[in-house]
């Protein structure tokens, strides 16, 4: 009997599941494994936040399964360790997996093939799985490895086919391997956020169905209206791979305004995993070194890691990723904008920041924009500085987006909001601005 390992990193999914559907056409038997790698999870980098997401996540994902006559099985420890104890196990002759770009992914596929090679185990990463467009799919006529510019990149992904979603497999079997208990997250905690979304990919799809349904049709006019929030908050679903960017892509009708709007986000995102494939230092050194000599001010640092800058709609994003683990992407540029170009804090402090509390959280995508905002990464116009107060007139224009985040200038009305120190409102009550800008 043939014995296959489908081993889920981050596609948490059984619909449209390359490794998944590979790993149960070849085999007989499956063993659907997730590694809970201790090293991201429980060490020095963990971020409680994505902890919780994937322990719901996971419970889903182990629903699906059973519900196909089969079920996840979770071990923790080292990735290579553990793929290599089950391997020997059941007898696995390979071992299928969705392939990845990150530094720290890529080391761990190498790590499993040498080790795996000496079993006489196969190892198959399978494309199009994370992305929608495969990062290796699209070069530049230049000859270059990858695209530093959005906009060409964009047309390219545009005309490029993207394969029908596949199905989720039926009739698993699974052979018998020790397993662990699911990972449990205690949801009261502390450090994670009090209002975070409920992972796993049986939410994901009812999200999406949802929103594609109901809201996609206004997404052209309202992604950037902060009181809307008319975004679809599916990034930490994409981020885990609860769901895949190809049945998204195929959920939505890509010819109305809405939707095109909609799949060209998802086309930045492939478009980010790309230059980290080129570039996977990217993710700690300027991809555009350009000489800025960065400050230090921990004051500063604190008040904008607090939400307490004295500019409410700066305040009310970094109050928001608090709460929800999550923020709309107008907001993300307004606060990264305002740490990196205002403050000249190092786009790193950033984005360590925001690693913690994302729920999405990822290098391709976070990274890669915080260079964007800092002028380091692949904005054509590195010397852009968003104005908050400009921002704010722009994109939560009656001022109820931060009224919503800041409650204690919630009685000053409509556009005052976002100009306290007009309405002489005491520094007690809300902070003083820790920064000038032009229209104060
Ligand atoms: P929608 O507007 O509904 O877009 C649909 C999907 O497109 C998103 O779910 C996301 O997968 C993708 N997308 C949208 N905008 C972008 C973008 N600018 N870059 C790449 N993909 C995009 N996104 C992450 O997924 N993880 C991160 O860690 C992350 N960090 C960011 C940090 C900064 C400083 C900035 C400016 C943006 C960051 N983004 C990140 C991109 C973007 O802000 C989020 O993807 C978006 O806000 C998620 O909300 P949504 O699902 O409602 O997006």
């Amino acid at each position: 009997m043939t014995v296959t390992v489908a081993l889920f990193t981050r596609d948490l999914r059984v619909h449209d599941n390359p490794a998944l559907v590979a790993a149960h056409r070849e085999g007989a038997a499956v063993v659907p494994l997730f590694v809970v790698d201790e090293r991201i999870v429980g060490g020095r980098r963990s971020a409680p936040n994505r902890a919780r997401f994937l322990a719901a996540a996971l419970g889903e994902l182990d629903g699906e399964l059973r519900s196909r006559d089969g079920h996840l099985v979770v071990r923790h420890g080292d990735v290579v360790d553990v793929v290599d104890e089950v391997v020997r196990a059941v007898h696995a002759e390979s071992v299928h997996l969705a392939e990845d770009v990150s530094w720290y992914s890529r080391r761990r596929e190498e790590a499993l093939r040498k080790r795996l090679a000496e079993r006489d185990c196969l190892v198959h990463t399978h494309p199009s799985s994370i992305t929608a467009v495969d990062p290796n799919e699209l070069g530049p006529s230049s000859g270059r490895d990858h695209f530093a510019v959005f906009t060409p990149y964009y047309r390219r992904w545009l005309d490029t086919p993207v394969r029908r979603p596949l199905a989720a497999p039926r009739g698993m079997v699974v052979p018998p391997v020790r397993g662990e208990a699911l990972p449990e997250f205690e949801e009261s905690r502390a450090d994670s956020s009090p209002q975070l979304a409920v992972g796993g990919c049986v939410t994901g799809r009812k999200l999406l169905r949802q929103w594609a349904s109901r809201r996609s049709e206004d997404y052209a006019s309202d992604a950037d209206d902060l009181a809307a929030d008319a975004t679809s908050r599916l990034s930490p679903y994409l981020h885990f791979g609860c769901l895949s960017p190809i049945e998204v892509l195929h959920q939505v009708d890509v010819q109305s305004p809405g939707g095109a709007a909609f799949a060209r986000q998802l086309a930045w995102r492939d478009f980010h995993h790309q230059v980290l494939a080129a570039h996977p230092e990217a993710g700690w050194r300027d991809y555009r070194p350009r000489d800025i000599r960065w400050r230090e001010d921990p004051k500063a640092l604190r008040a904008w890691q607090e939400g307490r800058t004295g500019f409410p709609i700066v305040d009310a994003g970094l109050r928001q990723l608090r709460a929800e683990g999550w923020m709309p992407n107008r907001a993300r540029l307004i606060t990264a904008s305002f740490l990196t170009k205002t403050l000249r804090i190092d786009w790193r402090v950033g984005a360590e920041h925001f690693r913690y509390w994302l729920v999405d959280a990822d290098v391709a995508n976070n990274q890669l924009n915080w260079q964007w905002v800092a002028g380091t990464g692949n904005d054509t116009r590195p010397n852009r500085v968003l104005n908050p107060l400009r921002q704010a007139e722009r994109y939560d224009p009656d001022g109820e987006y931060t009224r919503r985040w800041i409650p204690e200038l919630r009685d000053l009305e409509g556009p005052t909001i976002h100009r306290p120190w007009r309405a002489a409102v005491p520094p007690e009550v809300y902070p003083s601005p820790i920064a000038e800008f032009n229209g104060m």
